[in-house]
């Protein structure tokens, strides 16, 4: 089953993508996630993103369908997976809709999650983030240790500094929200979960949006 994760930054995909990974026992695939460890290792790859990351906009349609491609074809997404994140634009929705159908495998739904602005804000500008396993944390400060031993530490995103989350909720109003209307014109089954809640809320929403 492959399920699409769609809503602005901070609304808790990543977290509740996990979640549902774990529970679907399917792999969740995450873009962000992807460019910024080929942005740590240096690749040529990261050194592209990095001046659109940085900035908060969006990484070009050529790369990001790329990596969907390659995410696609990975074995261990034989059974299906969480994207997260990873459809931001009609090009990139349009573009795995063709790659699902030439793989003959179905979409499973689109997840949209739906959160006020505030709300967005206060979360991400409360945000730091393992530099090793990118799990996100509320309230720690940057330099403390990642709880999952991993040997990581907490960091704050360069755009999660509050003129770059402005922009990047910005880019999502405008290039990005406009996809979830698209999916629904193209028969895919999109379900709309308010992402405001506990995390275990949040995600029995999210499993009872999805069926499960
Ligand atoms: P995220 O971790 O999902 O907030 O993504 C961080 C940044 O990576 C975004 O602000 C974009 O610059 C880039 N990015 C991640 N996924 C995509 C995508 N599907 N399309 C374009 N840019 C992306």
């Amino acid at each position: 089953m492959i399920i699409v994760l769609m809503g602005p930054p901070g609304a808790g995909k990543g977290t509740q993508g996990e979640r549902l990974a774990a529970r679907l026992d399917i792999p969740k695939v995450a873009t962000g996630d992807v460019l910024r460890a080929a942005l740590k290792a240096g690749t040529p790859l990261g050194l592209e993103a990095k001046r659109f990351m940085d900035a908060g906009d969006l990484v070009p349609d050529r790369v990001i369908l790329g990596i969907m491609k390659e995410a696609l074809a990975a074995p261990a997404q034989k059974n299906g997976a969480i994207l997260d994140g990873v459809v931001r634009t009609e090009a990139q929705a349009s573009g795995l809709l063709g790659m699902l159908a030439e793989l003959n495998r179905p979409l499973g739904g689109v997840l949209a999650f739906d959160i006020e602005d505030d709300e967005l804000v206060r979360r991400l500008s409360g945000r730091t983030t393992c530099d090793t396993c990118q799990t996100p944390y509320t309230g720690r400060e940057p330099g403390t240790p990642c709880d999952k031993g991993d040997g990581g530490k907490l960091v704050r995103r360069a755009d999660d500094e509050p003129a770059a989350i402005r922009h990047r909720l910005e880019v999502y109003r405008k290039q990005t929200r406009p996809v979830i209307d698209w999916f629904e014109q193209h028969k895919a089954k999109v379900v709309h979960l308010n992402a405001v809640g506990s995390l275990d809320d949040v995600q029995a929403r999210a499993l009872k949006a999805l069926g499960r």
